[in-house]
């Protein structure tokens, strides 16, 4: 629900009637989280006979997760059977095939037990991750009220105009001319319209960060990447090996270009610490500027350092004017 005026009034009789919902202020919304299905359906009319701006967020009634660790030709039936063998009611399970590594989306129904696929570690006789399924980033911008992150299907707000402002939906403007000068509705500056990723208020791709990307606590694999404590050379070493899987088994990031992989062999009391910020950094930098990853793959093609440098610097320059 979008803040309005009398937000409170409404928030206290929906807290009268459905004393179980969760609501959190998000800066300029208030996210109701209905305890039930049912109080979903009661709360979304009542937000409607109150006319309260709002938009709606499906009641989730399953639980999107990602498997990782099984090989690409898996079955999807045999995941399924597997999973189902262990109690967690199936919906739907597909393939992720634009992942570079091999995934599965697994929809299961909601239900008390089926957070425990989280606690999932072994299926097919192989060791798995699961992790919570997230959609690629990405802005969406609703064409009744030209707000952001939700579409004009779920939208219950006040059309707004992109072009003048005013309370009907852009196509229904009575201003047929081409505008003058070029206004947003969303900041109030001129020079750009609310459709305009150069407007301060168009949301930020979030780019993912190694520990945004995996949870660490569900998986001692990955702990090792982000633990301050442990050296590349005692991981190498299985100094540490009781939480550690053997070595073979190291995510090698995908983007380390041939001479970092160089200087790890070079230095072994090289800090894992160390090169897990590096990787970080470089991953940071791909995600925002996709010439610097194709210059990495360029790189990998020549074995002429200074003909790798030149590479880099060229798409380093491109990236900075833009
Ligand atoms: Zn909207
Ligand atoms: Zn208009
Ligand atoms: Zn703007």
């Amino acid at each position: 629900m979008r803040i309005g005026k009398n937000y409170n009034l409404i928030l206290q009789e929906i807290y009268r009637s459905y004393p179980n919902t969760v609501s959190k202020n998000t800066g300029s919304y208030i996210k109701i989280q209905p305890a039930s299905a049912e109080d979903h359906e009661n709360i979304k009319n009542l937000l409607t006979a109150k006319k309260a701006d709002h938009y709606l967020i499906e009641y989730p009634t399953v639980i999107k997760v990602v498997i990782k660790g099984l090989p690409s030709s898996t079955d999807v039936a045999d995941i399924e059977s597997e999973l189902k063998s262990k109690g967690f009611a199936v919906e739907k399970i597909s393939h992720l095939k634009k992942s570079p590594l091999p995934l599965f989306m697994v929809q299961i129904k909601r239900s008390e037990n089926a957070v425990n696929i989280y606690e999932l570690k072994n299926l097919n006789y192989l060791t798995v991750e699961v992790v919570p399924f997230r959609r690629r980033p990405g802005a969406s911008q609703c064409y009744n009220c030209n707000y952001f992150n939700h579409t004009s299907k779920t939208c219950r707000m006040t059309p707004r105009c992109l072009k003048c402002g005013e309370n009907h939906k852009t196509q229904n403007c009575p201003t047929t001319d081409r505008l003058k000068t070029l206004h947003c509705i969303n900041c109030n500056a001129d020079g750009h319209m609310a459709s305009s990723c150069q407007c301060p208020r168009f949301p930020k791709l979030k780019t993912k960060t190694k520990k945004e990307e995996t949870p660490i606590s569900k998986n001692p694999i990955n702990q090792r990447q982000v633990r301050p404590d442990v050296s590349y050379a005692n991981v190498c070493s299985n100094k540490i090996e009781k939480q550690m899987a053997p070595r073979e088994e190291t995510p090698k990031p995908s983007n380390q270009s041939p001479s970092e992989k160089h200087q790890d062999n070079a230095e072994p009391n090289f800090k894992f610490e160390k090169f897990a910020t590096y990787i970080n950094e470089l991953n940071n930098l791909t995600s925002k500027f996709p010439e610097i990853l194709r210059a990495l793959e360029d790189m990998s093609k020549t074995n002429n350092d200074i003909e790798k440098l030149n590479i880099f610097l060229i798409a380093v320059a491109r990236s900075c004017n833009k």
